[in-house]
């Protein structure tokens, strides 16, 4: 029985999404439109699979996570539980309100509509270790006991959310 336990992780330069976003802070301010070039690193722990060697193949987690960076590659990323913006679908387009009036206007293809209540890296973090863990999921992972998910928007500057697997 081993005694230690064991991680893998990936970052890589393609595992970016340059993305446009705003977020609101305590009271009535709102930032302006701005863009980064986020970066998303995964670390998974789990069991060793005493077959291969390995906690997870590293080809699987770098194919998951560019999937999940493309579909939010130049988006602008929206809340969508946000209580001081209104965030609506029309037609073609997406309307973006701040405490009832009236901010942006972008073409529906162009934005990300996400279930988050702000566009923060925590929450970008926290949403990106769930459709991790989907994905993973899906694909009928076993032994891994925890995910984490760094997501920076500046060279160092970045927050990380680590969720324990059951
Ligand atoms: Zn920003």
């Amino acid at each position: 029985m081993r005694r230690g336990a064991f991680s893998v992780s990936v970052t890589k330069d393609h595992l970016v999404f340059s993305s446009a976003h705003f977020i609101t802070f305590a009271g009535h301010r709102c930032e302006g439109l701005h863009g980064h070039n986020y970066r998303a690193r995964v670390t998974i722990e789990g069991q060793l699979d005493e077959e291969v060697g390995f906690v997870f193949d590293f080809v699987e987690i770098k194919h998951l996570m560019k999937g999940l960076c493309d579909e939010i590659d130049h988006k602008v990323l929206l809340p969508l539980d946000n209580p001081k913006l209104q965030v609506v679908e029309c037609g073609d387009d997406v309307k973006v309100a701040h405490e009832g009036k009236p901010r942006y206007v972008f073409p529906r293809r162009d934005c990300a509509l996400l279930p988050i209540a702000n566009t923060t890296v925590e929450l970008l973090a926290e949403l990106l270790a769930g459709r991790f863990r989907a994905a993973l999921d899906a694909r009928g992972a076993h032994g891994l006991t925890a995910i984490e998910m760094e997501v920076e928007e500046n060279f160092g500057q970045s927050a990380v959310y680590r969720v324990a697997l059951k």
